[in-house]
């Protein structure tokens, strides 16, 4: 059975100990992890090391937002994957659209950072996701293809065991506009041809795809009932614990 996930991307939210906080609270307050079930909280870069303590037992982990694609130097302000794995970091999300929009992180970097990720044995969460004119305008399909392409088709088969990929519409991500359960089962049905067709039948049916974009306590259970939709990637909704407890009690 594949991993079913539910991720919380605080982006830039909580003080260290308003994050430590929400985390003992969001731990407390969870049903037992299932064998194949998992939490992951990714909190600002200064909250990781005093939330990695609390978390690696009865699978919840803590992650970084972003990183360096160096693995060392002058690189004033940026953080290494070296540093993250230090500090007790598992994980790494890579394309988020506010870091490809409003930081301007290419394909190519994109590419380096996945690769950085992977090298340092991490595990990869990799974003993609369309515009709503790129959906309207029926680009979707190929904007998604060539984000994958580009960016997570060099990795090889076996470091795809290594790899979650979260698919975040950018119209639903912070508006309160979910795709509905068939657009996303549509493209997440989509994205398992285009990783059978860049790496094969396996890697397309072990790879968990999660969800993101306005994913609430409300709408987690339908979304997350979806055939190839394995738990969601959520903003808003991982800072409140109430509403993330119910998510993470909505994976299958
Ligand atoms: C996100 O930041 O990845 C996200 C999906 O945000 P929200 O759940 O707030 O839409």
């Amino acid at each position: 059975m594949r991993k079913k996930i539910a991720a919380g991307n605080w982006k830039m939210n909580t003080t260290p100990n308003e994050g430590k906080e929400l985390v003992k609270n969001i731990m407390a307050g969870s049903p037992e992890l299932k064998v194949h079930q998992e939490v992951y909280f990714f909190p600002p870069f200064t909250h990781l090391a005093a939330i990695a303590e609390v978390t690696g037992k009865q699978n919840f982990y803590t992650g970084a937002q972003n990183c360096s694609q160096h693995e060392k130097g002058a690189y004033t302000g940026e953080i290494s994957t070296n540093m993250l794995k230090a500090i007790g970091a598992g994980h790494v999300i890579i394309g988020h659209s506010e870091r490809r929009s409003i930081f301007g992180e290419s394909h190519e970097i994109l590419k380096e950072k996945s690769s950085a990720v992977i090298a340092a044995g991490l595990t990869l969460v990799f974003c993609c996701g369309e515009t709503l004119e790129e959906r309207e305008s029926e680009q979707h399909y190929k904007i998604i293809d060539r984000q994958i392409k580009e960016s997570l088709s060099h990795v090889t088969k076996d470091d795809m065991k290594k790899v979650v990929i979260a698919y975040e519409p950018v119209w639903a991500i912070g508006t309160g506009k979910t795709a509905s359960p068939e657009q996303a089962q549509d493209m997440h049905g989509y994205i398992r041809t285009l990783l059978k067709s860049y790496f094969d039948e396996t890697v397309a049916s072990q790879t968990s795809i999660l969800y993101g974009g306005s994913v609430n306590a409300a709408n987690a259970k339908e979304l997350f009932s979806q055939a190839d939709i394995d738990g969601g990637l959520v903003g808003g909704a991982s800072l409140k614990p109430e509403e993330f407890i119910a998510i993470i009690q909505a994976l299958p």
